[in-house]
């Protein structure tokens, strides 16, 4: 099954940025590409229109909370999640493990938060051979997933890319832990059915180098028509870049790859460097709802009381609605005031920083220049790491 077609169009080692052209049934994309979420098939405060309009090609949604709430056989029977969520782009599901395993940094329900208050375990309850059982964060239901399920579920979904299912080690030996990510892979495969979504294999090994690249290589083998490699969240973007490095380097260069960043673009960079095409970001648009938002002089947090008279854009190179209309007293003031059009604005502005960053990122790659853009890019920033955002 091919259901969608990638060319690279720079050499590059296996594990060296590389600019490409990944086509999917809802649109080709320049890649690198930089994709935002859309965990409950929208991306909080701005609608399609609006994204197409600032280069937005790719979202990436939660199968976890989709399949939840509004469930996969209502979404199918709207159509799936273009058609739902009225999305002519490329969308990209994950197994719905996600929110789950990787994302335990991040409370997504109060339900979650008085479970973790009460010294009480987190929403994966039990992993075994078969399945990962869980509760719901909305009604604290118990839950299994099987591959199987996984696959049924993103199916239901139709997001363009789908991931197989998989879930990292907990208490098992990462031997026993390798061989389950194995058959989780094949169950994956041999669960699909539909020949218009491609299917991504999950590179894990912890952070472990000899596990890492055996991870690559056996997903590698396997006939995926795209790769994940998971594992990043919680480590620090050192170990995070030498994860992304090790892994690349072992898989097929004429496969696109994902990848996760936080909000810190220093990690987009890295992600790129190492010859990850499709680089999900995670803090883009949480930062902007937080007042954060990119600038090419660093990440400025629009709340700060210097800023209630500033009179000049949030960028003064920046070509978003947002920076063409308003102040940074403006947005000062509406974030102070808790007005719903500040999320909206800062949003826009952080996507739209984004999707010029991915054109000069492609431009740089395809011109020899990354290493250069890299250094420009970050040379105006505050060299005290404390001043910038992490997550
Ligand atoms: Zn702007």
């Amino acid at each position: 099954m091919t259901a969608v077609h990638f060319e690279v169009s720079a050499n590059a080692a296996p594990d060296q940025a590389r600019a490409g052209r990944l086509t999917t049934p809802h649109g080709t994309l320049q890649t690198p590409t930089l994709c935002h979420i859309a965990p409950q098939a929208t991306v909080k405060g701005l609608d399609p229109a609006e994204l197409r309009h600032i280069g937005v090609d790719a979202l990436v949604t939660d199968t976890y909370r989709l399949g939840l709430r509004p469930g996969g056989e209502t979404i199918a029977a709207l159509g799936g999640l273009h058609s739902f969520m009225s999305w002519p782009g490329a969308l990209i599901s994950d197994d719905g493990t996600w929110a789950l395993t990787e994302g335990l940094a991040v409370d997504i329900g109060p339900l979650d938060t008085r479970r973790r208050a009460r010294g009480q375990e987190g929403r994966v309850v039990r992993v075994d051979d078969d399945a990962v059982t869980f509760t719901s964060h909305i009604d604290g239901s118990t839950h299994r997933l099987t591959p199987e399920l996984s696959i049924r579920l993103q199916e239901q979904l139709g997001a363009d890319l789908i991931q197989a299912c998989d879930v990292p080690p907990a208490k098992r030996t990462d031997e026993a832990a390798a061989e389950r990510s194995t058959a989780w892979a094949r169950r994956s495969l041999d669960a699909r059915s539909r020949a218009d979504q491609a299917l991504f294999g999950v590179v894990r090994g912890g952070t472990l180098r000899p596990l890492r690249e055996r991870s690559a290589e056996v997903m590698g083998a396997l006939p995926f028509e795209g790769y994940v490699v998971g594992g990043l969240m919680g480590q620090t973007s050192q170990t995070r870049r030498q994860l992304l490095e090790w892994s690349c380097a072992r898989l097929p260069t004429e496969r696109p790859r994902l990848a996760h960043a936080t909000g810190d673009l220093r990690e987009v960079f890295d992600a790129v460097e190492v010859g990850v095409d499709l680089v999900v970001c995670m803090g883009a648009t949480a930062y902007a709802r937080r007042g954060v938002l990119y600038t090419r002089s660093g990440p400025l947090d629009i709340t700060g009381d210097a800023l209630r008279e500033d009179f000049a854009p949030v960028d003064d190179s920046c070509g978003c609605g947002s920076c063409q209309t308003f102040t940074r007293s403006y947005l000062h003031h509406l974030f102070d005031a808790r007005e719903l059009l500040a999320y909206r604005l800062a949003t826009l502005h952080n996507v739209f920083f984004m999707s010029d960053l991915a054109h000069h990122l492609s431009a740089a790659i395809l011109n020899g220049t990354l290493p250069e853009m890299r250094e420009a890019f970050f040379s105006r920033w505050p060299s005290d790491p404390e001043t910038t955002v992490s997550d």
